[in-house]
């Protein structure tokens, strides 16, 4: 780290956590080295990470990647060195691992994007990816994803593949379980038992990049991070057994989740037999195996309506009478649909009798 980089002990701690984030999933081996002045950066096998000065920054910029490539004696060319520039002239930066506000650009963020670059990655035109080319003011992105971790195991691989053919040999990989980020722990989840679609709340420690959450070996349909103590998860086609957190620190697992398979339901009808505008409010008559409610809607209302839970004629027309059973904790959601024709009253023009005239009248 540059002198005045290093200085900053909010930003070079952020820096040093997006690292780790990169150094625990694919084990490339950084680290951070001692404190430079800012003029090795130009030189050659030296990386640095600094702050940009007036003459290094493009405006509107926020931070960039420059990598130097060395030829080595036997004709073959290797990275040399990265050197790593934030704009710290035009930007308001959050370095805190509190959400940054409105009007502030994440640095964990952009360095863990930046990192990806020293990594060897490229953009990606994929909104949310950590490698997507334009980093949105107000917005974290502290995880890596499947593609990413994919694509620097790769690089070290590849590295490796080569190591014979370069200067200074292949990378070692950083030792594997000993990264700067510690494991995550999970305290405690609630409900302990769901079905598919429940919202469950994990507590627990370390949980800002968590990149997995599994019921019973399943992986969640989706989660999110609520806070680094907090997640929600929602339960996929799951299974009883450990809930699980993945992070780029570590596993962690907690038993007693228990997955409740629903029962299903039938819905039991006769179809509506056609009526006649004038027609008194009906019931569909529509009942559940599950002893549950039904509750009914009306496609076009402008034909039928619900009224306390009973159909009601407005005019001549279709509609389509929707019964819905929404399930609960044991029982699935079942529906049914019930096609309904009103026909137009039959008109009557009634006539009294015109009573016998004289013709003296
Ligand atoms: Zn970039």
């Amino acid at each position: 780290m540059e002198t005045n980089f290093a200085s900053n002990t909010a930003a070079s701690t952020s820096f040093k956590k997006a690292m780790d984030t990169w150094v625990c999933a694919t084990n490339i081996n950084w680290g951070i080295g001692s404190t430079a002045t800012v003029s090795e950066a130009a030189s050659t096998n030296v990386n640095m990470v600094k702050f940009g000065g007036a003459s290094e920054i493009i405006v509107g910029t926020l931070a960039y990647t420059s990598m130097g490539f060395r030829r080595c004696p036997n004709g073959e060319w290797e990275l040399g060195d990265v050197d790593i520039t934030f704009n710290n002239q035009d930007y308001n930066w959050n370095y805190t691992s509190s959400a940054p506000s409105s009007n502030q650009y994440d640095f964990e963020t952009v360095a863990l994007h930046q990192l990806g670059h020293a990594h060897g990655l490229v953009h990606v035109n994929n909104v949310g990816d950590p490698m997507y080319y334009n980093t949105k003011i107000g917005t974290t992105n502290r995880s890596l994803n499947a593609a990413v971790i994919e694509g620097g195991n790769y690089m070290l691989i590849n590295s490796a593949a080569m190591g014979a053919l370069s200067c200074n040999g292949a990378i070692i990989p950083f030792p594997a379980g000993s990264c700067g980020l510690s494991s995550p722990t999970i305290t405690s989840f609630t409900p302990t038992a769901g079905a598919t679609g429940t919202v469950v709340t994990i507590t627990g420690t370390n949980f800002s990049s968590v990149t997995d959450v599994r019921f019973g070996n399943v992986i969640a349909t989706s989660f999110n991070v609520v806070s680094p103590t907090e997640i929600t998860a929602i339960i996929a086609n799951g299974a009883t057994g450990d809930v699980s957190i993945t992070t780029p620190g570590g596993v962690a697992t907690k038993s007693g989740f228990t997955y409740i398979t629903k029962s299903s339901q039938t819905l039991t009808f006769n179809p509506f037999p056609n009526k006649t505008y004038g027609d008194i409010d009906f019931d569909p008559n529509v009942t559940a195996s599950s002893g549950l409610p039904i509750t009914y809607t009306s496609s076009n209302p402008l034909v039928a309506t619900i009224v306390n839970n009973k159909v009601h004629i407005i005019s001549a027309g279709t509609t389509i009478i929707t019964a819905t059973q929404t399930g609960n904790a044991t029982y699935s959601p079942a529906i049914v649909n019930l096609n309904l024709l009103v026909n137009k009253a039959n008109q009557s023009i009634s006539l009294s009798t015109i009573p016998t005239k004289l013709v003296t009248d």
